[in-house]
């Protein structure tokens, strides 16, 4: 039996584990489930899935979880954890195997750095931990023996068309130069272009937080929905694959394609292009990644080709999705730059959820922050710590003002 610790259970990626742990549980176990402050959700999961453990952050909700499993006998022997070091301590549970690290945003990453150093297979969904300390972490999992694999859908697909000997490289971050090595010549990393493709730059002035929230093909949370929309996810995710794959900026080429079918390709010196197709579902990547090197059945629908049928591709414009172009220059820049672009992002967009700032605005918050911070070199988690902490001051007062 393989225990599987789910950080961040209540969200999407966390259910949709869930829901692929429920298919497979000869297989596989839900040992500890984690939450910031959704009581009812999680006290469901626990009574559906009884794991030995339960988190809920908050020390209110924690109690209040705690009344409920005590009420009955099959739920009475959960043990009840709270405040962010329990994250940590689930993460590095000597009985978990595998975590998936599925909290949002710069709040997961202490707990997906926990479990690099306790040497676990990570199932990676919190891609805003590697943006800010790619070098850190990918460094913490050489050293520790972790195996790390990748739940966003894009770089389960990268990954995916690469050559076995290649990913297992990855995985185990042991080699230097996977892509050059492997006559890989460019990523192709698809991106649907969210709900706001082809609306003009007064269009997107006056967009809601609801309307930025309805995704046209993936079902996600609230702020990865409004990345979507601004496109600084798809930046994101080219800083992801920067670390992942250890390839440059310019290794990296984002492929509009809105039907989401093809979820990215790989493109080789010989002209061949690998690409990995399938229903947008994520419980395709979280079973590959769970049940690799081997396959297992996720409950996806098989994708019906026929009725696919176009595949549409453009080249992304900068000028209406300045979020992806100032991802770019992040990278470029290097050290905590990224850090300090994926903390006022996330500030700015709980803004723009809350109907405070413009949806246009979010980029002006992003570039004003970079602006204004001297980025410097990511060496230690604390300087990491403290860039994050610097860009989101500065980031809510440049949107209070
Ligand atoms: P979500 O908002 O649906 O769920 C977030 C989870 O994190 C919840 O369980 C919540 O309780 C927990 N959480 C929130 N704040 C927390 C805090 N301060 N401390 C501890 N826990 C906290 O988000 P999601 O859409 O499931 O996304 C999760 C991660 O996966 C994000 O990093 C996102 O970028 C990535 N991802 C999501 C998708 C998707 O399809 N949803 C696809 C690719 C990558
Ligand atoms: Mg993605």
């Amino acid at each position: 039996m393989i225990n599987v610790a789910i950080l961040g259970a209540t969200g999407s990626i966390g259910s949709s584990t869930l829901d692929v742990i429920s298919r497979q549980a000869q297989r596989f176990r839900a040992f500890a489930l984690t939450a910031n402050k959704n009581v009812d959700r999680l006290y469901q999961q626990c009574q559906q899935f009884l794991p030995e453990i339960a988190v809920m952050v908050d020390v209110t909700s924690a109690n209040e979880l705690q009344q409920r499993l005590k009420e009955s006998a099959s739920t009475r022997h959960i043990q009840v954890l709270s405040g962010v070091k329990a994250l940590d301590e689930v993460a590095e549970h000597e009985q978990v195997d595998y975590v998936m690290a599925a909290i949002v945003g710069a709040a997961g990453l202490n707990s997906s750095l926990a479990a690099a150093q306790a040497g676990k297979r990570i199932l990676l969904a919190n891609k805003e931990s590697l943006v800010m300390s790619g070098d850190l972490f990918l460094q913490t999992v050489r050293e520790n023996g972790a195996t790390l694999l990748p739940i966003d859908s894009e770089h389960n697909a990268i990954f995916q068309s690469m050559p076995a000997k290649l990913a297992d490289a990855a995985a185990k971050n042991a080699q230097a130069d996977i892509l050059q090595s492997s006559g890989v010549e460019k990523i192709l990393l698809t991106a649907s272009g969210g709900p706001f493709l082809h609306k003009t730059l007064e269009q997107l002035h006056h967009v809601t937080p609801d309307q930025a929230c309805a995704h046209p093909t993936w079902e996600m949370g609230r702020k990865i929905s409004v990345d979507s929309a601004t496109m600084m996810n798809k930046g994101l995710e080219v800083i992801e694959a920067s670390w992942l794959f250890n390839a440059t900026a310019d290794d990296i080429q984002v492929v509009i394609h809105p039907q989401s079918i093809i979820h990215s390709m790989v493109s080789y010196s010989d002209g061949s292009v690998l690409a990995q197709l399938g229903n947008p579902d994520m419980r395709t990547p979280i079973a590959h990644a769970m049940a690799w090197p081997e396959r297992m059945e996720s409950g996806v629908a098989p994708l019906d080709i026929f009725q696919a049928a176009h595949l549409d591709f453009e080249a992304p414009d900068f000028s209406r999705f300045v979020c992806l172009k100032l991802a770019y220059d992040a990278l470029r820049a290097g050290g905590t730059a990224p850090a300090i672009l994926n903390a006022a992002n996330e500030i700015a967009v709980d803004f723009f959820l809350r109907e405070k700032i413009s949806f246009t605005r979010i980029s002006s918050v992003v570039e004003h922050t970079l602006n204004q911070l001297e980025h410097q070199k990511a060496e230690t988690l604390e300087i990491i710590i403290a860039a994050d902490a610097q860009a989101r001051q500065l980031a809510v007062n440049f949107c209070e003002q």
